[in-house]
């Protein structure tokens, strides 16, 4: 427990122990009210959160995507993946959680995934045929967490349902296989557009933006979408967000599973190139006359 006067050490700069295993390693853990520890986790926080972590608590606080992430995340950009990701915001001016107080988390029921795996780490989600599940754990330990001192001993598979864990990870699955995805994809497809990037964002954090331009014209112009479907996911969030991941797909690596208006699309890309050839016929016409200049106005 924090009492605003000690603060707990700083975690080392890579507690993840090496050794990973499946879900029925046994561990010995537990973390309890009343633990000399309590709170010490939640004081110093880098808690990275999924868009389904976002959907919980902006529901939680019945805010929109935009007010939450204003208030409560900083982004940051992903470890060599040029991908955007969205942490907790600590305090103003501290470490601390903004949702940490003396008895505890505030927002226990909706409180993030990295939340609820602390000390196991999940390492991947990535699946080789894409159909079946394989995930890999490892034990974080760090000096300050008495948790590992407490006798209980629990497999990871139920301590994952001991922190509900299924719902978060089967509604992150979409997320993960994008990132990793993008992560392992060679250089033709390595290099997003900044537009694919603001994309990236919008749709995975920023769902109330996006559920705008998916009921907006401009996206009706370009993809055809059953009324029924585009229906269904616009008055369902967790539905939205996984027509996102698939959308995501087909953008960043041409996964075409959303039908495009070809017409559409082809007055589409025909305005894009006219724009494209108009800033270069500009950019080019005031290459010209800044030459032009300096030929009237040599220097002395
Ligand atoms: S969300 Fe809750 S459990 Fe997670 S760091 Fe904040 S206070 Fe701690
Ligand atoms: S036992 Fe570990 S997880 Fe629980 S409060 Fe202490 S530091 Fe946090």
């Amino acid at each position: 427990m924090t009492d605003g006067k000690t603060q707990p050490p700083p975690p080392p700069a890579n507690p993840v122990l090496p050794q990973t295993f499946d879900d029925s390693k046994v561990i010995q853990f537990q973390c309890r009210k009343g633990i000399g520890c309590w709170n010490a986790c939640c004081s110093n926080i880098d808690i990275s959160l999924t868009p389904y972590d976002i959907l919980r608590l902006k529901r939680r606080f019945a805010s929109s995507s935009g007010e939450f992430l204003k208030q409560y995340t900083v982004p940051y950009e992903m470890e060599q993946s040029s991908i955007a990701g969205v942490k907790l915001r600590p305090v103003a001016n501290g470490t601390a959680c903004q949702f940490m107080r003396p008895e505890g988390c505030s927002v226990y029921e909706d409180r993030p995934t990295a939340c609820r795996y602390y000390p196991v780490a999940l390492l991947s989600l990535r699946r080789q045929d894409e159909t079946t599940d394989s995930a890999s754990y490892a034990l974080v330990e760090e000096p300050h967490c008495l948790g590992h001192q407490e006798p209980r001993r629990i497999s990871v598979a139920d301590y994952r349902k001991e922190q509900g864990l299924d719902e978060y990870d089967d509604l992150a699955r979409g997320w993960r296989q994008l990132i990793l995805k993008k992560k392992s994809s060679g250089p033709s497809i390595g290099k997003p557009s900044k537009r694919s990037l603001e994309l990236f964002f919008m749709v995975c954090y920023d769902i109330d933006r996006f559920s705008q331009f998916v009921a907006s014209d401009g996206f009706s112009d370009i993809y055809d979408l059953p009324a029924q479907e585009l229906k269904d996911i616009l008055c369902d969030d967790n539905a939205l967000m996984q027509f996102g991941f698939r959308f995501l797909r087909q953008v960043l690596f041409g996964e075409e599973t959303i039908a495009l208006r070809q017409e559409a699309a082809e007055q589409r890309r025909l305005r894009h190139l006219e724009r494209r050839q108009r800033i270069e016929t500009e950019a080019a016409a005031r290459r010209a006359l800044e030459q032009d200049e300096m030929y009237q106005y040599p220097e002395a």
